[in-house]
């Protein structure tokens, strides 16, 4: 059977697997990025993990590679990601390319995911499809008419960075009240902690989402607004996206959509309530068939698509 190589590259780790035409996972790896190690430092074990499932799976077509961007997809070029900020200017593809003789090809995160939960799952049943991820950040992946939608510069789908608060928090990539810097998982921890030190309260350094969550299941009045406002902020974000597009499905996925279903069901509950009645109806809303691995899959789907 057909089988690619898909890698994610997250903010916080990077996925690696190798993927079939039927979209079984034969073998998978994760670490964690280390961004203030820089791209050198991720890249080699990207290359020695790749080397290895190479050697067990040897016919390999390609290796596609999700990463966030802003990227230069067409030179293979890792622009300015705000959550990769070591990583800028960093020629990624051919330094996976000179280390083996196979196609590679480079796209955002996201329209990976948005690809891989496509191309394994709902090519058959839709036409217009938006995936978005929530996870360090927060990015989109659009499909028009069965296609990937890249934009002229791959930048489509970059609703993380619509501006949600003009007086919110500074988010990465430099602009003030992004729907990331309010509804992120990085952004819902640090809004958290901010909160618990205003009123006083002692903090773990070690306190990531999880312990907001489970605060928040707990009845934790604190926990319970933070998530509310996050909620709220990325449905807002949302509904100007599925304006904009009228999709048919929402695919929602990243760390954040696939670890903690309370987030889920809350952005779906409040969705429609900012949407005209004609996107509520035709409206489906799915979590990521494929979990945290849609990026992986569909990274691989990248090559496997276009080498039919
Ligand atoms: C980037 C997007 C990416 C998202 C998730 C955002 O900060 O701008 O390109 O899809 O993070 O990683
Ligand atoms: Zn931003």
């Amino acid at each position: 059977m057909r089988t690619a190589i898909g890698i994610d590259i997250g903010g916080t780790k990077v996925a690696i697997g190798a993927v079939q035409e039927d979209g079984e996972v034969l073998a998978s790896v994760q670490f964690p990025t280390e961004v203030e190690k820089g791209p050198d430092y991720a890249v080699t074990q990207i290359i020695s993990s790749v080397s290895e499932i190479i050697r067990n799976y040897q016919v390999i077509e390609g290796i596609g590679i999700g990463c966030p961007g802003p990227l230069d997809t067409k030179r293979g070029i890792v622009t300015n990601p705000p959550n990769l900020k070591t990583w800028h200017g960093y020629s990624l593809v051919q330094k996976i390319e000179s280390a083996f003789q196979l196609p590679v090809r480079l796209l955002n995160d996201a329209d990976a995911a948005a690809l891989g939960e496509y191309f394994f799952t709902y090519r058959k049943t839709y036409k217009h499809v938006l995936y978005v991820t929530v996870s360090t950040g927060i990015g989109g992946g659009i499909i028009i008419n069965g296609q990937l939608y890249e934009g002229s510069k791959s930048g489509a789908g970059e609703l993380g960075h619509s501006v949600i608060d003009p007086k919110g928090p500074l988010c990465g990539c430099g602009k003030s009240g992004c729907l990331e810097a309010l509804a992120s998982g990085t952004a819902i921890t640090r809004i958290w902690k901010e909160r618990l030190v205003q009123r006083g309260s002692q903090i773990e350094p070690t306190w990531s989402g999880k312990e907001l969550f489970a605060q928040a299941a707990e009845g934790d009045s604190l926990a319970k607004e933070v998530i509310e406002e996050a909620t709220t902020h990325f449905a807002l974000g949302l509904s100007q996206a599925i304006q904009t597009l009228n999709p048919e499905l929402l695919i929602l996925g990243g760390g954040v959509v696939i670890g903690q279903p309370a987030f889920y069901e809350q952005v779906k509950t409040k969705l429609p309530h900012y949407l005209l009645d004609q996107h509520k109806e035709s409206l489906q809303i799915e979590m990521a068939s494929h979990g945290t691995m849609a990026g992986v899959i569909g990274a691989a789907a990248s090559i496997l698509e276009t080498r039919k």
